[in-house]
């Protein structure tokens, strides 16, 4: 363990290594609720060259290796679980090497922190809109290997919909690749920049982007409507969307979500969900015509006590109870396991109906919410730590809504990604000629399995190259 520990140190440099047991175990964690195993040691790499360096050794040397960035996964992604592990974490390459107004583009190192891109972009007129929320900490790199999707998914797609249009690339086997182009349309040869968007920190170590750039819209309103019944808040937002009236975001919040927030920030709810749908745009008559037909809408669908945004301050008062969402269900219940279900869009209201059947199968709260109107939502399994019994019936619980979530032609992660967490739904999921086929090409680009073992692949897989 010395002699890698003393390889680390002359090739990061002995300032950007942490080897103390008490920080370490930092790292043993993510956002999730599961810890991982304390690694030998954590670097912070300045270039894509000591990467480089250290994989051809870590290669050689079967050193397990795990890439963070922010660390906010919610799929245990960015958590060793080997022992004696190397992390690498992305969080001091986090320049912006350069903004090209005019193509709609910037460049940046991968370990830049999303919010910190777009305060930087503010002075363009311009926003990169993939915009989880977890944005203040996580990472350009990590929303790419995660897929990431945001609330305004619905307009703007995630990571995969065009964001990135090329990737500075660090392979185990120690080349350095630039994948895609810096145009907006590509047709030579296969889609490598694709191929690393979601790749889960697999395949190889993502050093630098190429994104692309919008207009920031000078409007937005959002409207806050309430139904008496969850399946008519689903129902609801199937209809929306095939108006064409452009929302850039739909979010839905049940009953149970609503009385969290309620006793976190007293917010006085009427009926069993909510729907917060934001409009946005640069053209006030058209945002205001949309608004109408969406207000129209919402009255001759049963909605209740319906209002909008007419100032910035109503804006983000309204807004506040999606973003108290997560932060008030610890009035409930200590923990929660998050879950990332998403199905074709009309089959969204038989999705809200299988977290509520699941619960009372259970007898567990399932407070849900999410991004109804990508077909995305997030049930949160509250639980208490204390109680084994209880937390028994949520994997259960947890298990059910992917399966039932698969049975519906939908997938088991929107935007969360397979990390540990999702491995076993995921295989039902894949199916066993697909896992192959993805085996085959991890293997391709990571010959001898270090990175982020234990993740995307079920055990029988890993154990070509580990016991996980
Ligand atoms: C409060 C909260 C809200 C969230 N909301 C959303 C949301 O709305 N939408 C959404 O999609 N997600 C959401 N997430 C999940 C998560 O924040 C995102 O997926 C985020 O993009 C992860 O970025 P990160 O930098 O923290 O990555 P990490 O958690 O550090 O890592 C995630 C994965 O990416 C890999 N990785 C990281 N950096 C690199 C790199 N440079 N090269 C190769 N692999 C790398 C890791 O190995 C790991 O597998 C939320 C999380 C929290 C805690």
């Amino acid at each position: 363990m010395d002699n890698i520990i003393k390889f680390l140190s002359d090739v990061f440099g002995s300032s950007n290594i942490l080897t103390e047991k008490e920080i370490l175990e930092y790292y043993a964690y993510d956002a999730q609720p599961i810890k991982g195993e304390i690694p030998l040691a954590v670097v912070f790499p300045q270039n894509a060259d000591q990467i480089r360096e250290y994989l051809i050794y870590a290669s050689k040397h079967k050193i397990p290796t795990y890439v963070r960035g922010g660390g906010t996964s919610l799929s245990g992604g960015a958590i060793p679980l080997i022992e004696n592990a190397v992390v690498i974490s992305m969080y001091r390459m986090n320049r912006i090497i350069d903004v090209v107004p005019q193509d709609l583009q910037a460049r940046v190192e991968a370990g830049i922190a999303i919010d910190e891109l777009n305060i930087n972009l503010n002075k363009f007129d311009l926003i990169f809109p993939i915009d989880p929320g977890s944005s203040a900490a996580a990472t350009i790199g990590g929303a790419i290997a995660g897929n990431a999707g945001g609330i305004k998914a619905v307009k703007y797609g995630c990571m995969r919909d065009g964001w990135v249009l090329s990737l500075e690339v660090v392979l185990p086997r120690g080349s350095i690749i630039e994948t895609g182009t810096r145009t907006f349309k590509a047709a030579a040869g296969y889609n490598l920049t694709g191929l690393f968007i979601g790749s889960e920190g697999t395949l190889g170590v993502i050093t630098k982007a190429t994104l692309k750039l919008v207009a920031k819209p000078k409007r937005a309103v959002v409207i806050r409507a309430y139904f008496s019944h969850e399946r008519e808040a689903a129902e609801f937002v199937v209809k929306l969307l095939k108006t064409g009236l452009d929302p850039t975001a739909i979010e839905f919040l049940d009953r149970d979500t609503l009385e969290a927030v309620k006793r976190y920030s007293g917010l006085e709810y009427k009926g069993n969900a909510m729907l917060l749908i934001e409009l946005t745009g640069n053209v006030k008559e058209d945002i205001e015509k949309r608004l109408d037909m969406i207000l129209d809408m919402l009255r001759n669908e049963g909605a209740i006590d319906i209002t909008w945004s007419k100032t910035e301050e109503e804006y983000q008062k309204i807004w506040m109870a999606r973003k108290a969402a997560a932060p008030s269900l610890s009035n409930i219940k200590p923990k929660y396991l998050v879950l990332d279900p998403t199905v074709p869009i009309s089959k969204l209201p038989e999705l809200v109906d299988i977290c509520k059947r699941v619960a009372a199968k259970y007898d567990l709260i399932i407070a849900t919410f999410g991004h109804a109107g990508d077909g995305n939502l997030h049930p949160n399994i509250l639980y208490d730590p204390l109680n084994k019994d209880e937390f028994e019936k949520v994997l259960k619980a947890a298990k059910e809504i992917s399966i039932e979530t698969i049975k519906l032609g939908g997938t088991v992660s929107g935007e969360h990604g397979i990390g540990l967490e999702k491995v076993d739904v995921f295989k039902v999921e894949a199916g066993k000629e697909k896992l192959d086929l993805m085996w085959e090409m991890k293997k391709l680009f990571d010959p001898n399995g270090i990175l982020n073992p234990g993740k995307l692949f079920p055990r029988e897989y890993w154990e070509d190259f580990w016991r996980v």
